[in-house]
C-alpha cells in the first residue's frame, strides 16, 4: 500500500521547519520536502540579530541549521534537493508530485518562501556569478579590496552592505529614492560607516564589462545625468518574489502571487495551508515565519482529526 502522511511541508526555511517540528511533535506522519538544501533565505544571512534569544546574534546557517536538527528530532522526515512539481487538490486527499512520482497526504502546508528580485537591464543576466550576484554571505569574501555597489535601499540591502565593508575597500548603495526603506538602527550604521557610499535617486542601469563586471551606469532620477562607477561586483536587493508558480489556479494568491489565507493560515482550498514569506502577510522575517509556521501545523493537525478518521 502506498504511504499516506498526515502533512506534506513544502518548503524547508524558517516556517517549515517549524512546521514540521510541530507537526512531529503531535506524531503526525509529516514529510518536508526542500528544492535545494533546508534553510532558506534565512541561511544565507550572515547574522540574526533580531530573532529573540540570541542577544549577540546567530548566523543565518547555525539558526536553520539547528531548527532542521530540532524537527529531525521530533520525528519530521526532512528531504532535501526535492522540487515540487505539481500538486493535485481533490476529495480531501492531495497528491505531491516530485521526481514524476505523486505522494499522498491528508494536508500540506506551503513554506516555499521567496526568491530574490532582479532587473531586466543590460549585464544582469550575463555577469550572473561573474560580479553579479544575489548573496553577500555566499560572495562576499571574493570581493577583498575590491569595490562593489549594492541594489535597493531597504533592510537587507542596509545588512549586507555593512556585512560587504568587512571584505570590499568601498560600498556603494544605489538607492531609487532620497531615503532608505531600512530600519533605523541600520541607517545609523550606514552613515557612521566610511566605507559606504549611498547614490541617492538613482535607478541602476547598465552593468558593463569585459568577461567579468567592471562599471556600472547609474541614472539620476531628477536630471537624467548618467554616471559610470568602476565595480568589481554588483548585489542585487530590491525585495523578493515569492516561490508559488506552481500554486497557480490551486490556490488563492494576491496581485503579487502571495498566497491567501486566513487568521488560521488556512487557504482557500480545505487542508491547504500556507505561512512565511510565501504568504500574504505584513511582515518577512523570521520571528513571523517560525509563529505562522506553528499555527499552520497545530491548524492541520486539527483539520486532520476533524476530516480523518
Ligand atoms: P524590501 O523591504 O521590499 O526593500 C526592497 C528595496 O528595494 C526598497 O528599498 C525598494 O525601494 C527597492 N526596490 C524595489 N524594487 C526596485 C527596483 N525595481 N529598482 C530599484 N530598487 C527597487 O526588501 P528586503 O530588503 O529584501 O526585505 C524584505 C523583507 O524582509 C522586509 O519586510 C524586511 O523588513 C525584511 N528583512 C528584515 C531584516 C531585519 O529585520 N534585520 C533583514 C532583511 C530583511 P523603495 O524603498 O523605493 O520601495
Amino acid at each position: 500500500m502506498t504511504e499516506i502522511y498526515d502533512v506534506i511541508i513544502i518548503g524547508g526555511g524558517p516556517a517549515g521547519l517549524t512546521a514540521a517540528l510541530y507537526c512531529g511533535r503531535a506524531r503526525m506522519k509529516t514529510l518536508l520536502l526542500e528544492k535545494a538544501t533546508a534553510g532558506g533565505q534565512a541561511a544565507t544571512t550572515d547574522m540574526i540579530e533580531n530573532y529573540p534569544g540570541f542577544p549577540e546574534g546567530i548566523g543565518g546557517y547555525e539558526l536553520t541549521e539547528k531548527m532542521k536538527q530540532q524537527a529531525a528530532h521530533f520525528g519530521a522526515e526532512i528531504q532535501e534537493i526535492k522540487e515540487v512539481g505539481g500538486l493535485e487538490l481533490e476529495d480531501g486527499m492531495k497528491l505531491v508530485k516530485v521526481d514524476d512520482i505523486g505522494i499522498k497526504a491528508k494536508s500540506v502546508i506551503i513554506a516555499t518562501g521567496a526568491e530574490p528580485k532582479t532587473l531586466d537591464i543590460p549585464g544582469v543576466a550575463e555577469f550572473r556569478g561573474k560580479g553579479v550576484s544575489y548573496c553577500a554571505t555566499c560572495d562576499g569574501a571574493f570581493y577583498r579590496d575590491k569595490v562593489v555597489a549594492v541594489i535597493g535601499g531597504g533592510n537587507s540591502a542596509a545588512e549586507e552592505a555593512l556585512f560587504l565593508t568587512k571584505f570590499a575597500s568601498k560600498v556603494y548603495i544605489v538607492h531609487r529614492r532620497d531615503e532608505l526603506r531600512a530600519d533605523k538602527i541600520l541607517q545609523e550604521r550606514l552613515q557612521s560607516n566610511d566605507k559606504i557610499e549611498v547614490i541617492w535617486d538613482s535607478h541602476l542601469r547598465k552593468i558593463l564589462g569585459n568577461g567579468r563586471v567592471e562599471e556600472m551606469v547609474v541614472e539620476n532620477k531628477n536630471t537624467r545625468d548618467r554616471t559610470g562607477y568602476q565595480v568589481d561586483g554588483v548585489f542585487f536587493y530590491i525585495g523578493s518574489v515569492p516561490n508559488t508558480e506552481f500554486c497557480e489556479g490551486l490556490v488563492e494568491l494576491d496581485g503579487r502571487e502571495f498566497i491567501l489565507t486566513d487568521e488560521a493560515m488556512r487557504a482557500n482550498v480545505p487542508g491547504v495551508f500556507a505561512c512565511g514569506d510565501c504568504r500574504a502577510n505584513l511582515l518577512k522575517q523570521v520571528a513571523v515565519a517560525v509563529g505562522e509556521g506553528a499555527l499552520a501545523a497545530v491548524e492541520a493537525e486539527k483539520y486532520i482529526e476533524e476530516n480523518f478518521d
